[in-house]
């Protein structure tokens, strides 16, 4: 009787110590991705939390912010981090002509193009509005659209920390693409996660580090 419960309990305990074995050997990852920047000083005070942590980013500009911020465009791309294109104006998309469409995607790309010699390789729609001819023009100009599966809810001009720092507590999987946004709170916010995150085993990639 007691040798089976011995080699029962003995059972458990190697089937707990598989498991455990296991969720430290996958790699898990976080792809942080910005939106609606570039914002000047509020756009280097990510960077430099971002070197603190070794974290890697996609950042979703607007074209006509970044014209007049060029060179922290150059410093973000230089730094390893990722731009996507999230059109030029921020307008919802599927509500314009398709000539606006493409107008609004294509002089981002040549902005990036001709300023910086970096061809976007990543979309993201604004308000996440799109549709098959959006889908299709983003794939002809050699983007993706990458998915979200975690959003910290963080769009408007005053959220309390907490609340962002609560949504995005709790991140299962392993590969989460976070959607946040520049702001002040979303900065504060990230101070707490990213270390939590890393506790929990996360590194941070930008979304082409994947590619080849
Ligand atoms: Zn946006």
């Amino acid at each position: 009787m007691y040798r089976t419960i011995i080699l029962a309990l003995g059972l458990f305990m190697y089937a707990q110590l598989g498991v455990a074995q296991l969720q430290i050997n996958k790699p898990k990852t976080i792809y942080l991705t910005l939106d609606d920047g570039p914002s000047g000083s509020l756009t280097e005070q990510f960077l430099d939390l971002f070197d603190q942590y070794a974290v890697k980013a996609t950042f979703y500009h607007m074209g006509k912010k970044a014209t007049h911020q060029i060179s922290l465009c150059k410093k973000i791309i230089s730094k390893g981090h990722e731009i996507g294109n999230h059109s030029w104006t921020h307008r919802k998309l599927t509500e314009l002509s398709e000539a606006e469409v493409r107008e609004e995607l294509i002089s981002f790309q040549d902005l990036y193009m001709q300023q910086l010699n970096y061809q976007p390789a990543t979309f993201r729609a604004p308000f996440l509005k799109t549709n098959a001819f959006i889908d299709g023009l983003v794939d002809s100009l050699g983007m993706t659209n990458h998915k979200i599966n975690a959003y910290a809810r963080d769009a408007k001009p005053k959220v309390e920390v907490e609340i962002v720092v609560n949504h995005l507590s709790d991140l299962n999987g392993e590969k989460v693409v976070i959607l946040c946004h520049e702001r002040p709170h979303t900065l504060n916010a990230l101070k707490s996660l990213l270390p939590m995150w890393k506790d929990m085993g996360y590194e941070f990639k930008a979304l082409g580090d994947d590619r080849q």
